[in-house]
């Protein structure tokens, strides 16, 4: 399998990340296995979170007697220094480590520079041997730039997969001229892009671009191992991805759940995915009585367009919301057909 450099980090990593938010769905049991399986296969780079429930413990016991030949990244949201020893504190301890190869903010509501004291215990951490280097993690593309000019991070977490357009690609581009290391979360779209092979291959070209695959199932990691160096864009995938674009188009939520909580609990990220979930997976029990309930409560929207705020896309919320909940009860109902 290819490595990669992962910019000033120097860090030379597998070109397959494993992303850890994923596993928190899994038992204790399942997820060693899962972890483990990955690092016999060659993977060597983990990215969890504080904020990831027991993901960070789950990796610490499955992969805590082989530290030494792997990178750990973990990542915290807290805005206070005081947070942010606890948070640091808690990684470690639950990771079975006494530093992280890479600790990064964590979509957090600014871009932390020189003179926060949030940047400086960041340095202080780094003083300490906490951590070996400095990222960060944002769905904001204004804090994504102002990160890379700044100088001050060695790597940039942010959404990008075939489905993303000229921003993300200039934001790749200038983290390589930066010499940013570039770690792509959501290569699969937030769980809309079915085509593994070609999410693959379209980050492939990317030499600068580190994917952590967000993986819960071992069928899921044995994909991502089939593929290697060789596995390129042919004409065949291209089509497939201009397909899945065509029928995605511009204005579809990503899933990433910034935009909540919303305060009349409407679960955004699932309803105003709704149509395209259930036309792309079917099978999926998207039909059924919680999920319904689900639905209605899109009902209660107030409009109040606090959610549109937090939406690093401009996604006009509402309007999606009431447009997926319309399709739905046609799907429901028979009047529309999608299989
Ligand atoms: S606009 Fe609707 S969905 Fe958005 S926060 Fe307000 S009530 Fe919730
Ligand atoms: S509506 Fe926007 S912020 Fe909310 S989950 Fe979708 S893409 Fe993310």
């Amino acid at each position: 399998m290819d490595r990669m450099k992962l910019g000033k980090t120097n860090l030379e990593v597998n070109k397959n990340g494993f992303g850890a938010l994923p596993i928190q769905r899994r038992n204790m049991e399942d997820s060693i296995e899962i972890l483990r399986t990955a690092y016999d296969a060659g993977i060597d780079f983990y990215d969890t979170a504080h904020f990831y429930t027991d993901s960070e413990e789950k990796i610490g016991n499955a992969l805590g007697d082989v530290r030494e030949d792997i990178y750990l990244a973990s990542k915290s949201g807290a805005e206070t220094v005081e947070e942010f020893w606890s948070d640091l504190e808690t990684s470690l301890k639950s990771m079975k480590t006494d530093y992280l190869d890479l600790y990064q903010f964590h979509n957090i509501s600014f871009c932390p520079k020189e003179d926060d004291e949030l940047y400086q215990a960041m340095l202080e951490a780094k003083d300490k041997g906490m951590i070996n280097h400095i990222g960060i993690t944002t769905h904001k593309i204004t804090f994504a730039h102002e990160a890379i000019e700044s100088g001050l991070y060695e790597t940039l977490q942010y959404p990008f997969s075939y489905l993303s357009g000229e921003e993300e690609l200039e934001l790749v581009k200038k983290c390589e001229e930066h010499d940013v290391g570039f770690i792509a979360m959501k290569a699969m779209g937030g769980g809309l892009i079915k085509n593994s092979k070609a999410s693959f291959a379209y980050i492939n070209q990317f030499d600068n671009v580190l994917p952590i695959w967000g993986i819960q199932k071992m069928e899921e990691l044995n994909e991502f191992l089939s593929y290697d160096e060789n596995t390129i864009l042919t004409d065949e995938l291209k089509a497939d991805i201009e397909k899945d674009k065509e029928d995605l188009g511009e204005n579809f939520c990503r899933g990433c759940g910034y935009c909540m909580p919303c305060p009349e609990g409407i679960n955004i990220s699932l309803c105003a995915r709704m149509s395209l979930w259930i036309r792309r997976f079917p099978t999926e029990p998207n039909m059924d009585e919680k999920t319904q309930k689900t639905m209605e409560e899109t009902l209660n929207c107030i409009e109040c367009y606090a959610c549109v705020d937090n939406c690093p896309y401009e996604l006009d919320i509402p309007e999606l919301l009431k447009e997926n909940y319309e399709d739905y009860h046609n799907v429901l109902s028979g009047k529309t057909k999608i299989r």
